[in-house]
């Protein structure tokens, strides 16, 4: 049996779509589960929609995620060149083989008369029908108009009687009508290739075996099987997936305000958590299970787990997942991804112990782009209300908070070196708890003030006394004067 061969083939026209991601994890997962190859082709020959820097986005998306392809640009490859627009000889060669199997034919029509046909049927867009005109032209007018370098596309000549039935994998046996099928353009007037010509060429000479891609091509696969046919090309295996959708209606869609990949990692998403979540989104691994490597991804891939009912891509889930990624990271792990948007907020030169701020977070961050909030008070206490002193639970309010900031400054000022000499949080909490009782009252109305002084916030993420340790003494005692200060004004 040949070794299975899938291609990642996208075309460089923007920024990486879930839906596009998601192929190519499926292409990538299927070639790897088979011990077979995985290429990368960039899809370029439709100048008008390039976009600068998007191949780029293409390279670094897979990267990022782990998806190593054999072949592809920048890695070579037997098969090469893997960009169409390099590959533009290759093409018209092949068109030409079809024009004499009478597979294909030139057309010369101009714009103009193309455009009136639309007009004439009422109808713009894909749905349009060629009707045919230049299929009635002699060999000698063909031969003189290419002698006279007009202006030409060739066409594929589609059979108008009959049925073409394929088979996709994920949707079993597609029977279609040929007469609904267009005579579609398989040579632009610029020389290059169309999609529905390249990928049919390409997939042969690149020996791919599965294609994997979007079911929006469904109803195109027809007509890329009657020119593998009119070839005498074996037809690769067709995999088929169902659009990713934002909800029952819609597709997820880029232009629609939606998520890409680089704006999902910007949004402090880990590529990880998404490639595990996506790949779930029209995949069953046949169990409960939900967390996998790509590594694990690669064991437990059987394409018949793929799924044709399309699913909806749930952010809160994803959020879900990306938060127990977090968790279970190691401290050092966490502290690679958390370090930028550390330091974005205490500063490359901070004096503050980075790793203790990155242990006090990581169980309490979803995405990392929480983080800068949860710790901003670390560079600068923020101006703010006293009535945060007030917690029923804790029992404080304004008068018992002022009074034991008072008895807790003047603790940590008599002690200053003794306490200094083992500036710890669980010393800390040892010794505050030591102070409450001395002082009759509960443990939490001595915790709570140091707490709210020393981060100036409702919520804070760590309790007193592992604030204070990150803090320092200096700056702890400094904090709870200012507590104490605010707390005099109002109440004097
Ligand atoms: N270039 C096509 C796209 O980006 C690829 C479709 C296919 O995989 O055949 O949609």
């Amino acid at each position: 049996m040949a070794v299975t061969r899938t291609r990642f083939a996208p075309s460089p026209t923007g920024y990486m779509h879930i839906g596009n991601l998601r192929t190519a994890l499926y292409e990538y997962l299927i070639a790897r589960s088979q011990g077979g190859q995985f290429i990368l082709r960039i899809e370029d020959t439709d100048q008008e929609r390039f976009v600068e820097g998007s191949m780029d986005v293409i390279y670094k998306t897979l990267e990022m995620t782990g998806i190593s392809y054999d072949e592809g640009p920048g890695v070579g490859g037997e098969y090469g060149p893997y960009i169409q627009s390099e590959r533009r000889g290759i093409y018209l060669e092949y068109a030409k083989q079809l024009v004499e199997k009478k597979a294909a034919y030139y057309c010369f029509c101009t714009k103009e008369r193309l455009e009136s046909l639309k007009t004439n049927d009422g109808e713009l867009g894909a749905s349009f029908n060629y009707d045919r005109h230049c299929l009635t032209l002699s060999q000698e007018e063909i031969d003189k108009n290419l002698a006279e370098g007009k202006p030409y596309v060739i066409r594929q000549l589609v059979p108008r009687e009959g049925k073409t039935t394929f088979h996709d994998v994920v949707y079993g046996d597609i029977t279609v009508d040929n007469e609904t099928l267009d005579d579609q353009i398989l040579i632009k007037s610029d020389g290059l290739p169309t999609y529905n010509f390249a990928n049919v060429v390409d997939d042969h000479l690149m020996k791919i075996t599965h294609v994997v891609r979007g079911n929006e091509y469904l109803s195109s696969t027809p007509k890329y099987n009657i020119l593998y046919q009119a070839f005498g090309w074996d037809i690769p295996t067709y995999v088929h997936v169902p659009s990713v959708m934002k909800d029952a209606q819609h597709k997820l869609s880029k232009r629609n305000g939606d998520a890409s990949f680089q704006d999902l990692i910007e949004k402090g998403y880990l590529a990880e958590a998404i490639l595990n979540y996506i790949a779930l989104l029209g995949w069953s691994p046949g169990g409960t299970r939900e967390f996998f490597t790509l590594k694990e991804l690669e064991e437990n891939f059987t394409i018949d787990g793929l799924s044709k009912s399309p699913s909806i891509f749930d952010i809160e889930k994803l959020k879900w997942m990306n938060a127990e990624y977090i968790r279970k990271a190691t401290p050092e792990d966490f502290m690679a991804m958390a370090k930028p948007y550390i330091t974005a907020v205490v500063g490359e030169d901070s004096v503050l112990d980075l790793n203790k701020i990155a242990a006090l977070i990581q169980q309490r961050t979803e995405i990392l782009t929480d983080i800068p909030e949860k710790i901003d008070f670390f560079k600068e206490l923020p101006d703010y209300d006293t009535a945060i002193y007030c917690h029923k639970k804790m029992k404080t309010d304004k008068e018992n908070s002022k009074a034991n900031l008072e008895k807790i400054i003047a603790f940590f000022k008599e002690n200053e070196a003794e306490l200094c000499s083992k500036w710890q949080s669980s010393e800390l909490y040892a010794v505050l708890c030591e102070l409450a009782a001395k002082c009759e009252v509960k443990n939490s109305q001595i915790l709570w003030p140091v707490r709210t002084a020393l981060s100036g916030k409702e919520v804070s993420p760590g309790g007193a006394t592992e604030l204070a340790e990150i803090l320092g003494y200096n700056e702890t005692v400094r904090r709870l004067e200012i507590g104490l200060e605010k707390l005099n004004k109002e109440l004097i």
